[in-house]
């Protein structure tokens, strides 16, 4: 019984899926497992670790022994790490709060967030399902804190680095040639 209603639930988002894509880190949340939790993955509890993305705090786009850096498309990791390298030349330190997710991680988000705002439906308008997420196909990176967002809104582009979702200020993507216009956003 388990079994078919997790089915039936699948099914429902898939069906209602849109392009959204996380972070209920943003809304005061911490999406990401304990230290304990780190270091595995696949195990019986199901929680995601490392191996699915979940980065710790503080991450930089040069820790690439990280899975959820080393997996981020290298085009887009490149003009993440450019953007990192210029703005602490302005004096701000970016951070990787999210890059690559795992499918499982992605899931485990969606989970929470259907608990979180009691229904699939509005879970949706914020949490993208690992089939629809960018962060899955390592096309996409959030990124804190909010100084760090704000450089890369208005300087991104020079390394072709975009806002494109417009609810989400620290979700960015590569979506122009470097020194070109950002396309507008969905
Ligand atoms: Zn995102």
């Amino acid at each position: 019984m388990t079994t078919l209603s997790g089915l039936a639930a699948v099914a429902a988002v898939t069906s209602l899926a849109v392009v959204a894509c996380t972070s209920v880190a943003a809304d005061g949340d911490d999406p990401a497992p304990t230290d304990s939790d780190r270091s595995s993955s696949g195990r019986a509890s199901g929680i995601p670790g490392a191996a699915d993305g979940v980065l710790p705090e503080k991450t930089s786009a040069f820790d690439t022994d990280l899975p959820g850096v080393a997996k981020l498309d290298p085009d887009l990791l490149k003009a993440v790490q450019q953007a990192e390298t210029a703005m602490a030349k302005d004096g701000i330190t970016m951070q990787l709060t999210t890059g690559w997710r795992s499918k499982k991680y992605q899931q485990a988000l969606l989970d929470k967030a259907i608990r979180k705002y009691g229904s699939k439906q509005k879970a949706l308008k914020y949490v993208a399902t690992p089939e629809e997420s960018h962060h899955v196909t390592g096309d996409a990176v959030d990124i804190g804190p909010t100084d760090a967002d704000d450089w890369i809104i208005r300087k991104g582009a020079r390394f072709g680095l975009c806002q494109t979702l417009s609810h989400e200020r620290w979700h960015f993507e590569l979506a122009t040639t470097p020194g070109g216009e950002c396309p507008p956003m969905s």
